[in-house]
């Protein structure tokens, strides 16, 4: 157990850094009262919890009343999006605009949407993996109810016109919800500026623990009650609130913050080590666009490569990286973001995600750049489709 020693699937989820752990230790075991509580150890909490939706709101660029907690990206798509078409469909709004490669938990509740009734606008993302904002004007009709565009990628990493699109949906008064779970660790993000009604981030993908996240839901916005019960974030969302958990998302949003410019930086430099390297292999593609893209997310593809079999034996490596996202790695489905930009399936099931994080390190690249191309070489000379493949090639 505990053999990896590169992790290279920052994206997937990342360590909890010791920054954020020695932040949130005293509410697990000092302060640690229920916030409810009037006694000294629950104001404590309580305070811990007011000070953090303080820190989260300032570093988007919004209100404190409008950061909601909850338990990850997830739960904040699901609010998000739930909340508005239940809404919208009360005004006979029943259209939804979002892109064909968002993450599952934003696909699978459209999906649920659909059975419901909701007709849903999946716009292209193009062989760059970036939505068109004139799409989202042309796309939208009188009964839309919600825009939902991702900020940035999970398995390419490229960023959509955020602002852009803000600003088409601000002007035509249609609500506009981003998945920023991914942008959050590596761009500042202004909600006021980026005309964003509702935006998602997630703690695990920014060295917190696993299991908290926050939803900003612009003022004026009435969001549904997601879970009854207590009063706790303002009526909307009962049960005792994850006190560690909130502390640690602003510890790390504010460390993030800190370090973003110089690890984004520190990122293009790596990203490049790998490219160059990566592209003297034959028959590979890059995923994604070069300019527009986190700079620690990079997604290539490898012809007559099986994923999984190259995920084993960079493990045997010692190191760990992705091929699609990790929610479908369990079964032989090839990604759909890369079926979105158009890769054929035996392409697609050739791909290999590299994210890193700020403590990824340059000697980190360079293993991974010394084993990789022997790797893909070796599990060539194996495979029938590499051999279809070439024997067209030389005819
Ligand atoms: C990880 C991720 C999520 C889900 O967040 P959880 O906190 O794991 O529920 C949602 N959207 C994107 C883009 C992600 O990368």
């Amino acid at each position: 157990m505990f053999s990896t020693k590169i992790y290279l699937d920052n994206a997937a989820t990342t360590k909890v850094s010791d920054r954020v752990l020695n932040a949130m230790l005293p509410y697990l075991k000092e302060a640690y009262g229920n916030p409810s509580s009037i006694y000294t150890i629950g104001r404590e909490a309580s305070i811990a919890i007011t000070n953090a939706r303080s820190r989260c709101a300032e570093l988007l660029g919004a209100k404190p009343a409008e950061i909601y907690f909850t338990s990850g990206g997830s739960e904040s798509d699901n609010w998000a999006i739930r909340t508005v078409a239940a809404q919208g469909a009360a005004n006979g709004k029943k259209h939804i605009i979002t892109s064909a490669f968002e993450h599952h938990a934003v696909l699978h509740t459209l999906q649920d949407l659909e059975k419901q009734g909701f007709e849903v606008t999946y716009l292209p993302v193009y062989e760059n993996g970036i939505v068109k904002a004139e799409d989202v004007k042309s796309a939208l009709r009188p009964d839309t109810a919600l825009v939902t565009i991702m900020y940035a990628n999970n398995e390419i990493g490229t960023i959509q016109p955020i602002a852009e699109i803000g600003a088409i949906c601000r002007e035509h008064k249609v609500l506009f919800h981003t998945d920023a779970v991914q942008a959050i660790p590596h761009l500042h993000i202004d909600v006021v500026k980026e005309n964003i009604d509702l935006l998602s981030a997630s703690g695990h993908k920014l060295h917190a623990p696993k299991g908290v996240g926050l939803l900003y839901c612009r003022r004026g916005i009435r969001l549904t009650p997601y879970i009854s019960g207590g009063a706790q974030e303002r009526g909307l969302r009962a049960g005792t609130e994850n006190v560690s958990g909130i502390v640690a998302l602003a510890e790390a949003m504010t460390a993030a913050s800190e370090v973003m410019d110089e690890t984004n930086e520190k990122h293009k430099k790596y990203a490049k080590k790998i490219y160059d390297t990566v592209m003297q292999i034959p028959r590979v593609r890059f995923n994604g666009d070069w300019e527009h893209r986190i700079p620690g997310t990079v997604n290539f593809s490898f012809e007559g490569v099986e994923g999984e079999s190259l995920l084993l034996q960079l493990d045997l490596k010692g190191i760990a990286a992705s091929s699609g996202s990790a929610c479908t790695s369990g079964s032989l489905d090839p990604s759909h973001v890369l079926l979105a930009l158009g890769l054929v399936h035996e392409v697609a099931h050739g791909s290999l995600r590299i994210s890193m994080s700020e403590y990824t390190t340059e000697e980190e690249i360079d293993e991974l750049i010394s084993v990789l191309p022997g790797i893909i070489e070796k599990l060539r000379a194996m495979s029938p489709l590499w051999e279809r493949l070439t024997k067209e090639e030389n005819k």
